[in-house]
């Protein structure tokens, strides 16, 4: 249920009707919209007593919310969420850039990738330090030491730092290092996960699973704002179908699609989605086009030696032109690149 309250209700009658939520053994969530503030009522609602609050001091009316996640639909919050973290804007206009390597290797290795990125517009500054394999004899990451790597980095070029965390029990460690928290596609439902993070005070990038619906997507998103965190973005990197010319099929209509339907920002990813460096520009470009609120672009020194990842990475050339063209076409939709 959506409580919507009068535009004029006083904090007290707004604090007073969480209250009341609270009591009947709901959940309130309160959002503050800047021409009214509406209570977004979760659990297990009993219809009867929740409408009965339309005659509560300060309330405007009751409504069902339809979408079967609550927090992250539009019904409840209108206006787009925008996620800021240091120079990285994503939403409301922003196209944020996320760009590095696949995986912290080494300190030349983040230290010139950062370097490169944000001297070519990236705002945030990607790494995995955790690294999630399909193959546990594959490079698993330099775990502390790469978070380390990925903070010096931040020193440096003010970037805001995206790296994954795989467990529970890593969130706190890798959010003192991080700005922003990736949950990995492989574990978008992983909702132990979901919901660690959603006590922690970092934005989270969480990508879909390569065999989610955007629904589930959302369902999962939702774990995460109803633990408190707000500040989520939805990452679109490609599913699973019979076609194999790419890595995944990277599904460019679920950026509007999504958008009608959530306040969160809407990341793509064209190195995952597509799996191949070539593919890259084109689909970074027709992301833009179709609306994204952010990319995360893979980019190594040397994408051919690149622990993981490298068929899918662009080098330092291949970015800077992919900025370049990805701005005009930021600006032909009037958008701006960051
Ligand atoms: C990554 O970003 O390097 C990664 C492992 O992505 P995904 O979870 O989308 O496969
Ligand atoms: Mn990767």
């Amino acid at each position: 249920m959506i409580i919507v309250m009068k535009a004029d209700a006083s904090p007290e009658q707004i604090s007073k009707v969480a209250e009341q939520v609270e009591n009947i053994g709901l959940k309130p969530h309160v959002i503050k919209g800047s021409e009214r503030t509406v209570i977004a009522v979760v659990g297990d609602e009993q219809d009867a007593t929740v409408s009965a609050m339309e005659t509560v001091p300060g309330v405007a009316r009751v409504l069902p919310i339809l979408a079967p996640y609550k927090v992250a639909s539009r019904e409840v919050q209108q206006e787009q969420t925008v996620v800021t973290v240091g120079p990285l804007a994503v939403g409301g206009g922003n196209v944020g850039v996320i760009a590095g390597p696949c995986s912290v290797e080494s300190r030349e290795q983040i230290l010139d990738s950062a370097r490169a990125v944000f001297a070519s517009g990236a705002a945030g500054l990607r790494g995995g330090a955790f690294k999630p394999r399909t193959s546990p004899y594959s490079f698993q990451g330099l775990k502390e030491e790469g978070l380390k790597l990925l903070a010096e980095a931040r020193a440096e070029t003010g970037q805001a730092v995206v790296t994954e965390v795989v467990s529970p029990e890593d969130v706190d460690l890798v959010a003192r290092y991080a700005d922003v928290l990736q949950i990995g596609a492989r574990n978008m439902q992983n909702y132990r996960l979901l919901e660690a993070v959603g006590q922690c005070d970092k934005a989270v990038l969480l990508k879909r699973g390569p065999a989610a619906t955007v629904d589930e997507m959302l369902l999962a998103a939702e774990y995460i704002l109803d633990g408190g965190n707000r500040q989520v973005m939805l990452c679109e990197r490609g599913i699973r179908t019979f076609e194999s010319h790419t890595r995944f099929t990277l599904p460019l209509a679920t950026v509007p699609w999504l958008q009608a339907r959530t306040h969160l920002p809407v990341v793509v990813d064209p190195s995952h989605g597509t799996g191949h460096a070539a593919l890259v520009p084109s689909m970074a470009a027709a992301a833009v086009a179709a609306g994204a609120d952010g990319l995360i672009i893979e980019v190594h020194p040397d994408p051919q030696n690149a622990a993981s990842d490298g068929g899918q990475t662009l080098d330092f050339i291949a970015f800077e032109k992919t900025m370049a063209m990805c701005r005009r076409v930021a600006e032909a939709v009037g958008r701006q690149l960051n």
